[in-house]
């Protein structure tokens, strides 16, 4: 049990991680630049663009397995290897979920409406804050929590964004 919470921890924290570091990092290399901004720049400017809206199965179905396997070297128990891998992988499915619904249409209340707020805040504000999409807590500890997001408006052309096309 305590790992399927550790697992989930872990990609509350990968989340961040690799949001922050990952995708927003400037690098000095062009092919890298291009291959990190391919998909989440893209997702910034192209709110429509609803392919992109994952976090990149391509990327995180190798980086979940490597994980994994460090873990049974560690702890030498298949059981909790298998908890870690089930509450990472079900935090995961939560993030698609949650990242989702706050491009697809206006939450007006509850969790849906903060974390739209929180991440909107992100993407049309400041790209340097609010790096969670799920969970405040590690831009609390590694200050880069940005309190304005409660206070966010939207235009009515970023409202049209959130409007799913089909
Ligand atoms: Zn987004
Ligand atoms: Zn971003």
């Amino acid at each position: 049990m305590l790992w399927i919470v550790l697992g989930v921890l872990s990609w509350s924290f990968f989340e961040y991680f690799v949001h922050r570091v990952g995708y927003h990092k400037r690098t000095n290399s062009r092919k890298l630049q291009w291959f990190l901004d391919a998909f989440h720049l893209h997702h910034h400017k192209n709110l429509k663009d609803y392919r992109v809206l994952n976090a990149g199965f391509l990327l995180m179905y190798p980086l979940t397995i490597i994980i994994l396997v460090v873990i049974y070297l560690l702890t030498n128990s298949i059981v909790l290897t298998v908890g870690f891998g089930l509450g990472k992988t079900f935090y995961y499915l939560f993030y698609e979920y949650v990242h989702y619904q706050i491009h697809k249409k206006i939450h007006k209340k509850g969790y849906l409406n903060l974390f739209q707020k929180y991440h909107l805040y992100h993407h049309y504000k400041n790209w340097n804050v609010n790096f969670g999409n799920t969970i405040t807590i590690w831009d609390k500890v590694f200050n880069t929590y940005d309190d304005r997001y409660k206070k966010l408006i939207l235009t009515k052309n970023q409202i049209e964004d959130l409007i799913l096309k089909k």
